[in-house]
């Protein structure tokens, strides 16, 4: 199960858990993309069904369930929808400020608890996609940034209290060239990618196989933790 699956490390790590032999759902409220994923995945021969869902609405929940449990049972949650109005604090409205608490943190634990009872009887695992920001902030960003931090409180609260059954990881992306950089000037382009010590931007795919990394039953002995993949942008800020 992959929320935000239609677009940008949601979408590959949808087709990259497919290549793996996973039957996907992907989730999204990106209708005509989600179907794109979906399709795409299908023509390369794997399993894939796009079920329209709003991660923040517990309603949306029972159809993305259904849709996996035509398939069978969950194995892995991948949560990567996300919302991020660019606002200081002080100007960000409440209205805003709970919005994207209820698509990046709220989606979180609406989609656990629809799918926990799989994840419990089948040794399932979830991967949490974070932010490097949720360590370091990032201006403009008050609400994007509190909510990736609560994602690392929960990945540990749930490791521990959901083990040994079920293992709970989340992964930090540093800049990954996806739709989200849309809009994002050149300059800032730059900036950010003189910022990583790779000296690029990461790529979908280099993300999404960390997360089929935290998801497979080779990482069996890793639970709570927080894997960064960021090129190195946190560790040359930090030596800056
Ligand atoms: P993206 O914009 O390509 O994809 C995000 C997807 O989430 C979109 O398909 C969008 O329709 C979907 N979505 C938004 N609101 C939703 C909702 N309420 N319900 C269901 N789906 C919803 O973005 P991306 O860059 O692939 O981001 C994926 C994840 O990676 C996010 O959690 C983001 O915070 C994280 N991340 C990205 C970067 C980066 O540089 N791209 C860096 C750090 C973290």
């Amino acid at each position: 199960m992959v929320t935000g699956g239609a677009s940008g490390i949601g979408a590959a790590t949808a087709t990259r858990l497919a290549a793996e032999g996973a039957a996907v759902v992907v989730a999204d409220v990106a209708a005509e993309r989600g179907e794109a994923t979906a399709e795409a995945i299908r023509a390369d021969g794997g399993r894939a069904v796009f079920v329209p869902a709003d991660v923040g609405s517990a309603a949306a929940w029972d159809d993305v369930v259904a849709a996996a449990h035509s398939f069978g049972p969950v194995g892995v949650l991948s949560a990567n929808a996300y919302a991020c109005d660019i606002t200081p604090a002080h100007e960000m409205t409440l209205a805003s400020w709970e919005r994207q608490l209820a698509v990046n943190l709220t989606g979180v634990f609406l989609g656990f608890k629809a799918v926990v009872e799989d994840l419990r009887a089948h040794r399932g695992a979830v991967v949490l996609t974070s932010s490097v920001h949720a360590r370091t902030g990032i201006p403009g960003r008050p609400a994007y940034a509190a909510s990736k931090g609560a994602l690392l409180s929960l990945c540990g609260q749930l490791a521990v209290e959901y083990g040994p059954d079920v293992r709970v990881n989340a992964v930090l992306p540093g800049p990954v060239l996806t739709p989200a950089w849309d809009g994002i000037g050149e300059e800032d382009r730059t900036l950010t990618v003189e910022g990583t010590a790779a000296g690029r931007f990461g790529s979908p795919a280099e993300v999404a196989a960390a997360i089929a990394f935290l998801a497979a039953d080779e990482a069996s002995y890793i639970t709570g933790t927080h894997l960064v993949v960021d090129g190195g942008w946190s560790v040359k800020k930090a030596s800056a």
